[in-house]
């Protein structure tokens, strides 16, 4: 079993209730134990700018599955939700998103698969849930998550 952390956002449709529903989705997933979710803030979009605020939070996990499967069931969860990947802009609206954020102390780098996360150290959206989550938590490979958001300006 390891712990892991899901980065969750969506700046499309309902928000609110494609958030609920992608928890639900996640609590129902066999070899997913759903421990706790921090909660929801409103921020405004970073990289493509002309798009709705999102709402972000995260999730912590309890998982039997290894780190490409938890994001391939991620993946399954974002098209569920009617995640559209094919159109638009990198880091443009989107009904639901996903992240596999920190997956036990694993560092991975392979294609399509990359934990920690890449941009996580410079996403204050994706940081301060981990902080209210798991205030000890050190990031394989970066560092303390305090430090971490301490050093975004
Ligand atoms: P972002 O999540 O950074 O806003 P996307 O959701 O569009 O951007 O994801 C871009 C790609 O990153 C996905 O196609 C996915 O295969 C890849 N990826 C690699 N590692 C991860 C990870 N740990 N979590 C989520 N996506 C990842
Ligand atoms: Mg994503």
């Amino acid at each position: 079993m390891a712990t892991a952390y899901v980065g969750i956002g969506s700046n499309l449709g309902e928000p609110e209730r494609q958030i609920e529903q992608a928890l639900e989705l996640l609590a129902a997933e066999d070899g997913i134990e759903l421990r706790a979710v921090s909660t929801l803030r409103w921020t405004d979009p970073v990289g493509y700018r002309d798009q709705p605020r999102f709402l972000n939070g995260a999730a912590e996990v309890e998982t039997s599955l290894g780190a490409r499967d938890l994001l391939g069931r991620l993946f399954e969860i974002e098209r569920h939700l009617g995640r559209e990947r094919s159109e638009g802009p990198r880091f443009g609206p989107r009904t639901i998103d996903l992240d596999l954020l920190v997956y036990g102390d694993s560092v991975v780098d392979e294609p399509g698969l990359t934990v920690p996360h890449p941009r996580l150290a410079e996403r204050r959206f994706a940081l301060e849930p981990l902080a209210e989550l798991a205030p000890e938590l050190v990031i394989p490979g970066a560092g303390p998550v305090p430090a971490l958001l301490a050093g975004l300006q």
